[in-house]
């Protein structure tokens, strides 16, 4: 295999930009095997998903024609417990992609230490080219396909890109249909009326900055003044920023996929989000000038969220990151090459599987009050959040200081180790 350095220089050289997950993942998780002594076999098992179902269906379209769509569902390990992932609708959507994400969601759930194992799904379609009632459709079919391998103590999906709260409602109303009666725990992130948990919306970006706070305390700094730039101002972006806002922080950056807006005096994010809100875009903002939407990533801030998409932060641009501190808010922002020259300019890094942790933690919160009938108060949600995420960062905190690694790698070493203690008592059949 190609070193990921070279492979990231040919990537470059070649125009084409997306860095295989499949690596990234399998580099990041060696790094934490090499850092344990868990049995050989142990490692094996977690080196190769449990399960990829691979399907092809046909949807009827609103012009009456019929197009054909694969989908996917790979479930990389359950020995936690059921498995947990998103569903994806996206052009690109891959096996391969869905296997590396699969792989991320088993590790961040044994490192919050959930009851679950990994999963993620997706259809390959364009979901901007399709209307609702295609979607619909497309959702409706997709679940079928995929129902033999779904349910609440066996895989239980969520939103990811392109699918919403609607998009969940569709699938638990498909598979309650064909098991004749209502199943709520089928997926979560569901809307409220449908048993959707109060503050699951927020709870991402809640996460990213409660982990950013904590890293904060411990390394003897106030969050009070500190600036930040938010690139994604997305559902995890927006919410983070608003969160270290009220910590005290100032976010003087942000963008989305239209432009960038700086302003160190502070921008005015209620402004912002009601732009969006009426125009989905932050470039029909016209209270200041937009800028290129990458110059947020560089500029001279104290903390940098990157909370877009994968491969973001990359060999080719993260000498050019300003920030001593990156929250991970999207999965997979910054490539092994670049975590390198990251930790040797001294930015702390707080990895994806640890920051943007807080939406799975409330989506297990929404599952067990769907399978216990019970609703609580989102105080009582948001407090069992804060401590869960309070305890793992200092996890991983004494886990990285104890070995003298990376908060990245400490992070996996904690879900590792977690992992292949359950493997040890489980033990092997016969
Ligand atoms: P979202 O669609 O709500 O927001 C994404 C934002 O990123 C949008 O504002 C989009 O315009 C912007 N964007 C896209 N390309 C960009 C670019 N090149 N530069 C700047 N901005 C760009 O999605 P989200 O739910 O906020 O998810 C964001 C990331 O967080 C994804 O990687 C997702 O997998 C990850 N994540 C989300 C959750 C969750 O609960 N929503 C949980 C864990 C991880």
């Amino acid at each position: 295999m190609k070193s990921n350095k070279k492979k990231e220089k040919e990537i470059r050289e070649g125009g084409y930009m997306e860095f295989s997950l499949t690596e990234m993942v399998q580099e990041q998780v060696e790094k934490a095997f090499s850092c344990t002594d868990i049995p050989e076999y142990v490692q094996n098992i977690l080196k190769c998903p449990k399960l990829i179902l691979e399907v092809n269906f046909p949807v009827r379209m609103d012009d009456g024609h019929v197009e054909c769509f694969k989908g996917f569902r790979c479930q990389y390990d359950n020995a936690l417990g059921p498995t947990k992932g998103g569903v994806r609708y996206h052009p690109e959507v891959s096996k391969e992609e869905v296997t590396a994400l699969a792989a991320w969601m088993t590790w961040k759930c044994a490192l919050v230490d959930l009851p679950y194992g990994g999963a993620k799904g997706g259809v390959a379609c364009d979901p901007t080219q399709l209307s609702e009632t295609e979607l619909e459709r497309i959702t409706r079919r997709y679940t079928t396909e995929i129902m033999p391998i779904l349910g609440p103590h066996l895989d239980i999906p969520a939103p990811d890109v392109f699918t919403t709260s609607k998009t969940m409602a569709w699938m638990m109303d498909t598979f309650s249909m064909f098991k004749g009666y209502t199943e709520p725990a089928i997926v979560t992130g569901k809307p409220e009326v449908l048993g959707g948990s109060l503050g699951r919306k927020q709870a991402t970006g809640r996460g990213v900055a409660i982990a950013t706070r904590e890293l904060y305390k411990n390394l003897g700094k106030k969050l009070k003044g500190a600036t930040v730039a938010v690139q994604g101002f997305g559902n995890v972006g927006s919410h983070a920023a608003f969160f270290l806002e009220e910590m005290g922080a100032e976010i003087v950056a942000v963008s989305d996929s239209s432009c960038g807006l700086i302003d160190y005096d502070g921008l005015h994010l209620e402004d912002l989000t009601e732009c969006i809100e009426k125009h989905q875009c932050l470039i029909q903002f016209s209270k200041m000038k937009p800028c290129e939407r990458d110059e947020v990533l560089y500029q001279d801030v104290d903390i940098l969220i990157p909370a877009a998409l994968e491969n973001q932060i990359r060999e080719d641009n993260a000498d050019n990151i300003q920030a001593d501190v990156v929250a991970e808010g999207a999965n997979g922002p910054t490539t092994p090459a670049a975590d390198e020259i990251l930790e040797k300019k001294g930015v702390h890094v707080i990895p994806d599987i640890l920051a943007n942790s807080g939406g799975v933690i409330v989506s297990h919160l929404e599952w067990a009050q769907a399978l216990s009938g019970l609703r609580w108060e989102e105080e009582e949600i948001n407090q069992r959040l804060e401590k869960r995420l309070v305890s793992v960062f200092d996890k991983v905190w004494k886990k990285a200081e104890e070995k003298k690694i990376s908060l990245r790698t400490a992070a996996y070493v904690v879900a590792i180790e977690r992992i292949a203690e359950v493997y040890s008592y489980r033990g092997l059949f016969p």
